[in-house]
């Protein structure tokens, strides 16, 4: 079993949910005693938080760069980055680095797309929703994502910075954001994809009315397979 670096902290609240899911996953599938190989780095989401909100993504791509390098002198095989936002330093953060990132983006596009669907509603950061680097990726590999509206992408925003990324889930944030989904879906969404790895813990398949994926699981479930693959 390959063993699997992940830069995460980002924030800690995913993070714990990203070990307890590749474990999950492992012992699934390889049965008995069995656990991932795992080496984990844990960033202080204060100081990512704040260079993101001073736009300072320059030095945000450094400190990554520099995380990535040490998981590679760990001795890990490939990256996981532990949050959707965050790839928009995707190609800054593997500079120099010789092992390869499962991009959460593409290993969730892969999934809706096997899936026979093509227009997923997004519930994510403002950063993930309104820049360009994550819906691109999303087009180029043929799906037309839908977003909330202004007002109701800022609700989305708030809620995934003032209470999950603090471990805080509110029976209100919840409703607020089943809402936004079914407004997402009265829009044309046939999917949603929880493109934030903190939105599964207010959101699952079982309070949405069309497929949803969740990218935290889909990430954990693609490294498993990358991990267990030859
Ligand atoms: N974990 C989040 C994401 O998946 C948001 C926190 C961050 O900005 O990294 O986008």
């Amino acid at each position: 079993m390959k063993l699997i670096g992940i830069l995460g902290g980002m924030s800690a609240a995913s993070t714990q949910i990203y070990y307890r899911k590749l474990c999950e996953i492992t012992r699934e599938r390889l049965g008995g005693l069995h656990s991932p190989e795992l080496l984990i780095r844990s960033l202080d989401f204060a100081k990512i938080e704040e260079l993101q909100s001073r736009d300072d993504w320059d030095e945000a791509g450094r400190i990554l760069n520099a995380e990535a390098k040490a998981l590679e002198r760990g001795g890990a095989q490939f990256i996981l980055l532990a949050t959707n936002t965050m790839h928009k330093l995707a190609e800054a953060m593997m500079h120099g680095v010789g092992i390869p990132l499962l991009h959460i983006a593409d290993a969730t596009a892969s999934r809706i797309i096997t899936s026979g669907l093509s227009k997923p509603g997004l519930l994510a950061t403002a950063f993930t929703m309104e820049q360009s680097f994550y819906t691109d990726r999303l087009v180029k590999s043929g799906l037309t994502p839908v977003l909330p509206d202004a007002e109701d992408r800022d609700v989305v925003h708030r809620v995934i910075y003032d209470e999950l990324c603090k471990d805080i889930t509110t029976d209100k944030s919840r409703a607020a954001y089943e809402a936004i989904a079914q407004r997402v879906v009265d829009a044309g969404a046939d999917s949603m994809i929880l493109g934030c790895t903190e939105v599964g813990m207010l959101l699952n398949q079982g309070n949405v009315v069309v497929p949803v994926f969740d990218t935290t699981l889909i990430h954990c479930e693609a490294a498993i397979d990358m991990a267990l693959s030859e």
